[in-house]
């Protein structure tokens, strides 16, 4: 059977949308919050919530290092806005003691958006998700200032980039999760099942 088992870091933020979207997207998903934990998903979500407090935590709980072993080892990794954060080289605005995972050539800035009152949503046309554009829910949302040559910018909206990939990394400055529209999350777990090796089938 090949049914990935893909973690969702567990520290703070939207974890249940994500363990939700997933299962209904054919994964056996769980929440990860320690290196044992981590060592048996073979992908894993970065959740929306608060990239700084996320981060701390994640050097607290000891997975940092772990997460960036496996982030560099080619482990399929979704961040979704906080979790867009998380995967960048760079932070236009970081706020002291805030450290990534890194993962995407790109610089983000937080909060780009505009404040949680700003908070909107728009249809966003995804590279990759076939039929409708996806409904984007943007809460204190990120953007993405620029990319290096081995990223790929999936989309747009009013001009900046919110969604790239590279390689087996891919991230979003909204959050499909909480719209019941789970094309995101199939698109991430396709990912995951195509890189699984033939001998984990
Ligand atoms: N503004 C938050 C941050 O900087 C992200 C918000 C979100 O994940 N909805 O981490």
């Amino acid at each position: 059977m090949n049914t990935p088992v893909i973690g969702v870091l567990a520290l703070q933020g939207d974890v249940r949308e994500h363990l939700i979207a997933l299962a209904a997207a054919d994964a056996v998903a769980r929440p990860v919050r320690r290196p044992e934990e981590l060592a048996e998903v073979d992908g894993l979500v970065l959740p929306g919530g608060e990239s700084t407090t996320i981060s701390k935590l994640a050097v607290l709980f000891g997975v940092m290092e772990p997460l960036r072993a496996r982030v560099r080892g080619g482990m399929p990794v979704y961040g979704t806005c906080a979790g867009m954060i998380l995967l960048a080289d760079k932070i236009l605005d970081p706020r002291s003691g805030q450290e990534t995972v890194g993962g995407i050539d790109m610089i983000v800035r937080r909060n780009a958006f505009g404040r949680q009152n700003e908070s909107f949503e728009a249809a966003v046309d995804v590279r990759g998700v076939e039929g409708d554009p996806v409904e984007g829910v943007f809460i204190r949302a990120p953007w993405v200032e620029s990319v290096g040559a081995a990223a790929e910018v999936l989309a747009e909206h009013d001009g900046h980039i919110v969604a790239v990939r590279q390689g087996n990394a891919l991230a979003t400055s909204f959050h499909p999760e909480l719209t019941g529209d789970h094309r995101m999350h199939a698109l991430f777990v396709e990912m995951v099942r195509a890189n699984r090796t033939p001998e984990s089938l």
